[in-house]
């Protein structure tokens, strides 16, 4: 959804974007059920645009120690102020960013990409690290047992071998 500056009104707008095309061939998850994206634009004069927003998503993470599928619920509220470049812009962009405080987004031309950025939040809302939980125990490095679902002899005999190694000491 392209949103023109000028489609904005005085009063200010708002845009839904609903549903799973947004985030279609997207490689890092799975999506369970489809994007709600709710998004309040207010001009700031000529050149800006404030966007306050709030998504909610709900999908499917691959786990980066056990590789193991985990569901995650993402809720997210953001604000973005968009804002078309000029040489004026740049002078003023960092005292405005400081007093507005919001994530500030320069713009070739006064037209706001709203797909794009709801992806980009859905990016951003994402945790840090993929695990399924804390206490991931992954996967075994020499067998490749999931060793949150069963425990391999691999993991038995390592715990196992200075004992082993005592035993046959005394012997
Ligand atoms: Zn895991
Ligand atoms: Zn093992």
């Amino acid at each position: 959804m392209q949103i023109r500056f000028d489609e904005i009104s005085p009063q200010g707008s708002r845009y839904e974007i609903k549903g799973g095309e947004v985030l279609a061939d997207q490689q890092d998850f799975v999506v369970r059920a489809p994007l709600d994206a709710q998004c309040a634009l207010s001009r700031k004069g000529d050149a800006k645009v404030a966007l306050t927003g709030r998504l909610q998503v709900a999908l499917s993470l691959v786990c980066d120690r056990c590789l193991g599928q985990y569901d995650v619920d993402l809720e997210s509220d953001f604000q973005v102020l968009f804002e078309v470049e000029s040489a004026e812009s740049w002078r003023v962009k960092d005292l405005d960013a400081r007093i507005a405080d919001l994530d500030s987004e320069m713009l070739d031309e006064p037209v706001i990409d709203l797909d794009d950025v709801v992806r980009q939040q859905v990016y951003l809302a994402l945790p840090m690290k993929n695990l399924c939980s804390e206490a991931c125990k992954g996967v075994c490095s020499q067998c490749g047992t999931n060793l949150n679902v069963a425990a391999c002899d691999c993991v038995e005999e390592r715990k196992a071998l200075p004992f082993a190694a005592l035993a046959r000491l005394k012997k």
